[in-house]
């Protein structure tokens, strides 16, 4: 990708969506490709995992079966970016995370970002915060460099 971000073109290229912790750590270590939520968007492209306060113990528990370390104290803000190329809705797929009665959002291509971006997290699909958007072009910028074109 030979693009650079300008803050401007930020808000048509990117949305974020919070998730909670681990299961933001499992996405961007690239255990988990998949992303269950009960509602769908049209949106595909660039998302920014911003990871919350809030830590569910039930993703712990999934990470240990799979013999997958999480941290309690992993980072909140947003961490990195991954690619939404399709949701579809459950028929009994996407084994182990998919999970019944939700659209699996597949997410690829995981990058971290160099230092997490502090900031709250909103609900739903959401445009960058104005706050952030500096940071945030600056971390999606230096994610990109040696990404294959
Ligand atoms: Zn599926």
């Amino acid at each position: 990708m030979t693009t650079s971000t300008s803050p401007n073109r930020l808000l048509d290229t990117v949305r974020v969506l919070s998730i909670r912790r681990p299961w933001s750590e499992l996405i961007l270590a690239g255990h988990k490709p998949i992303e269950n939520r009960t509602w769908t968007t049209t949106w595909r492209g660039r998302l920014v995992i911003h990871a919350g306060q809030r830590w569910d113990p039930f993703g712990a528990k999934i990470a240990a079966i799979l013999d997958i370390p999480v941290d309690r104290h992993a980072p909140t803000g947003y961490l990195g970016v991954v690619e939404l190329i399709d949701i579809h809705p459950d028929r009994g797929c996407c084994w182990p995370w998919g999970e019944p009665d939700a659209h699996h959002w597949h997410l690829t291509h995981p990058r971290r970002f160099t230092e997490p971006i502090p900031g709250l997290g909103r609900l739903g699909l959401y445009r960058p915060p104005a706050d952030i958007r500096p940071a945030l072009t600056t971390a999606l910028d230096t994610a990109e460099k040696g990404t294959c074109p």
